[in-house]
C-alpha cells in the first residue's frame, strides 16, 4: 500500500517512517502546502495513497485544512479510492476530534503516538 505521512517534527516523522515502512511504500510531507502537492500529484496519476497520517499543527495550512481539502478532490474526481486518513495531533479538546470526523478523517490519534497506538489503527482499518 501506499502511505502518506505529514508531519513537521522531524524526529517523530522518521520513527512513523520506520514503523510504517514494513507496510507500505511511504512518502512524507513536513507541511501542508507540500502535502497538497504531492496528493494532487497522486490522483492526476491514479498512483492514489491508501492510508494518510495527517498532523493537525503543520505549517502553511494545518491538517484540518488538508483533511478539507483531500476529501474535496476525491469526490470532485470521482476517486475510486478513497484515502484513509488518520489524523494526529497533542490538540485533544473535544471540538478538535469532533471537527475533525466532521471532515470524514477515518480515525484520530492523541500524540505521544506509539508503536502499539499506530498498528491497532492499521488492525482497526482491515490494513493488516
Ligand atoms: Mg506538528
Amino acid at each position: 500500500m501506499r502511505i502518506l505521512i505529514v508531519e513537521d517534527n522531524k524526529v517523530s516523522s522518521k520513527i512513523m517512517e520506520r514503523i510504517l515502512s514494513a507496510y507500505g511504500e511511504c512518502i512524507t510531507a513536513d507541511n501542508g502546502d507540500d502535502a497538497l502537492k504531492i496528493i494532487n500529484n497522486s490522483l492526476d496519476n491514479s498512483n492514489y495513497f491508501d492510508l494518510i497520517f495527517l498532523d493537525i499543527m503543520i505549517p502553511n495550512g494545518d491538517g484540518k485544512m488538508v483533511l478539507s481539502s483531500i476529501r474535496t478532490l476525491e469526490k470532485k474526481r470521482q476517486c475510486e479510492t478513497i484515502a484513509r486518513i488518520i489524523m494526529t495531533s497533542s490538540l485533544d479538546d473535544s471540538k478538535t476530534i469532533i471537527d475533525a470526523f466532521s471532515e470524514k478523517c477515518d480515525a484520530y490519534l492523541v500524540k505521544p503516538i506509539s508503536k502499539d497506538d499506530i498498528l491497532a489503527e492499521l488492525k482497526k482499518l482491515d490494513f493488516i
